[in-house]
């Protein structure tokens, strides 16, 4: 079957047709330079023009083929037996007993096999893997990516090897060994692990999941917004909430929408909103810059943790394009918010995921959400995978004497 698909460079835009797969555009990579975020990442195109037609022919191709079409991917069965996505869209009516003036949803990636939103791209990199013979996968993680890529591996019968940084969260760290996966904790930091898990890719030829240098990573995570277009209706939002760290997230989100207004699926492209957390907001310090400087991440929002965000030129160009909003929030409006969301809609989200809820509560208390707006929040990861992040939070009670609490109990 020839290929459907071919790379583009987001930032020389050079095309490249005749290859399976590809990392960075090389003209690009050559000139990348340490400490500053990587130029050459690749957006996978398809032939527009001639799906366009068949959706002519057949109006509901897409959806009956679940989007097979639009991804580099032969047969469904690739994915496996662990179903990633299709995850709920969750109404909120309400927040501490106040009726909401706008449609608020919740679209809980949590609920993938792994509890992120990261399986979606580690579906479509395994996937790949099994219909090329490669048993073998590595990638570099804050702890979410490593996870998945561990765990969709077992269920393919493929091998991970996970870089993390020494100080991810202990949880994150038994979840990837106890999927069987080879861990390597590097003394420093994701950026650090990031580097050697690209260079053992360069040494052996070892397939790479690192997101924004495997350009499938942005293809998996693409499909979450083809997912909102169906279960708006065959619309869009008008609002969509995303917590960003490398700023890949945000480039699938923004791929996805992109992909259905190439279609016509849909006539505008919704306003995306990038949070990011104070102590690790180098996207949106640098939005409007001419050249990028790093300052060192530090928040409890682990997974958006990010000194050199891997994908900020992709990120920074849909943000420019198509009008994006840049905000950020502090780590104690991250808690609120965490807590927040928890105790009204029985969601628990991880800090970085709470990062996009604390995003859409500063714009509601600015107003700056429109009557029956339809908003979305994404939300990426569970709470249970760092639940020492919200300790300062909750009080844990002392414990009681069974028989005076039964006499004192009154409700
Ligand atoms: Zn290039």
């Amino acid at each position: 079957m020839s290929r459907k698909y071919y790379f583009k460079c987001t930032d020389c835009g050079a095309e490249f047709h005749d290859t399976d797969f590809m990392y960075l555009c090389p003209f690009c990579a050559a000139k990348n330079q340490p400490g500053q975020p990587p130029k050459g990442v690749l957006k996978t195109l398809y032939d527009f023009d001639e799906l366009k037609n068949q959706l002519q022919k057949e109006t509901s191709f897409l959806n009956t083929q679940q989007w097979l079409p639009l991804l580099p991917i032969e047969k469904t069965e690739s994915f496996g037996p662990l179903a990633a996505g299709n995850t709920p869209l969750i109404p909120v009516t309400e927040l501490n007993g106040e009726k909401l003036p706008f449609n608020l949803s919740l679209k809980d990636d949590s609920r993938n096999p792994t509890f992120s939103f990261k399986d979606r791209a580690s579906v479509l990199v395994s996937a790949y893997a099994k219909e090329h013979d490669i048993d073998t996968i590595i990638a570099a993680s804050t702890g979410n990516a490593g996870s998945s890529l561990a765990g969709i591996c077992a269920s393919q019968k493929q091998k991970a090897i996970i870089c993390v940084p020494a100080a991810a969260p202990k949880a994150k760290l038994t979840q990837i060994l106890m999927y069987g996966a080879q861990i390597v904790p590097v003394a420093g930091t994701y950026d650090d692990a990031f580097d050697l898990s690209v260079a053992l890719t360069e040494k052996t030829g070892i397939y790479n999941r690192n997101t924004a240098y495997n350009p499938f990573t942005i293809e998996g995570k693409k499909t979450v917004s083809f997912e909102l277009f169906s279960q708006y209706g065959n619309k869009a939002p008008d609002k969509v909430f995303v917590p960003v760290g490398d700023g890949v997230i945000i480039s699938g989100v923004y791929k996805g929408f992109e992909d259905l207004l190439k279609l016509g699926l849909i006539d505008r492209m919704p306003v995306i909103v990038a949070v990011q957390a104070e102590g690790s907001n180098n996207i949106v310090r640098n939005l409007h810059s001419e050249s990028f400087t790093s300052l060192p991440s530090k928040t409890i929002a682990d997974s958006i943790s990010v000194d050199i965000p891997r994908n900020f030129f992709m990120a920074r160009k849909f943000l420019k394009k198509y009008q994006g909003e840049a905000i950020e929030v502090s780590d104690a409006e991250i808690l609120n918010a965490s807590k927040t969301l928890s105790s009204n809609t029985g969601v628990f989200a991880e800090p970085a995921a709470a990062t996009a809820f604390a995003g859409m509560l500063k714009q509601m208390n600015e107003n700056k959400i429109s009557l029956h707006e339809q908003v979305c929040v994404l939300l990426t990861g569970s709470g249970l995978k760092d639940v020492n992040a919200v300790q300062t939070v909750i009080n844990i009670p002392e414990a009681v004497n069974p028989q005076t609490f039964l006499e004192d109990f009154r409700y």
